[in-house]
């Protein structure tokens, strides 16, 4: 398993920052807005196996981190959803990362 999806805090490294660059993807935190930059430590949460995540997997920041993790990465992507509706901006293009 790559490092980048290594699923216990860890810091990123400018190359993992740099190929998120490349490919246009936000690379940072699903629950506050911070971006990742070399050095900062960050966790993969692996959501794609757990029923009703529509969010898929996604990166946290330590701060954001804990054993609930999961369940407010869950909450977080609803509340995003029902804010695009709203605003009338949801849509297959609507969620870039
Ligand atoms: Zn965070």
């Amino acid at each position: 398993m790559s490092l980048l999806l290594k699923q216990s805090l860890h810091p990123t490294n400018q190359k993992e920052v740099d190929a998120f660059k490349r490919l246009k993807k936000r690379f940072g935190c699903a629950l506050c807005d911070k971006v990742f930059e070399d050095g900062d430590l960050f966790r993969f949460v692996y959501a794609n196996g757990t029923a009703n995540a529509h969010c898929g997997n996604f990166f946290v920041c330590d701060k954001c981190d804990g054993p609930d993790v999961l369940e407010r990465g869950i909450e977080n992507y609803k509340l995003a959803v029902a804010g695009a509706k709203r605003w009338n901006i949801y849509g297959p293009d609507w969620m870039k990362y």
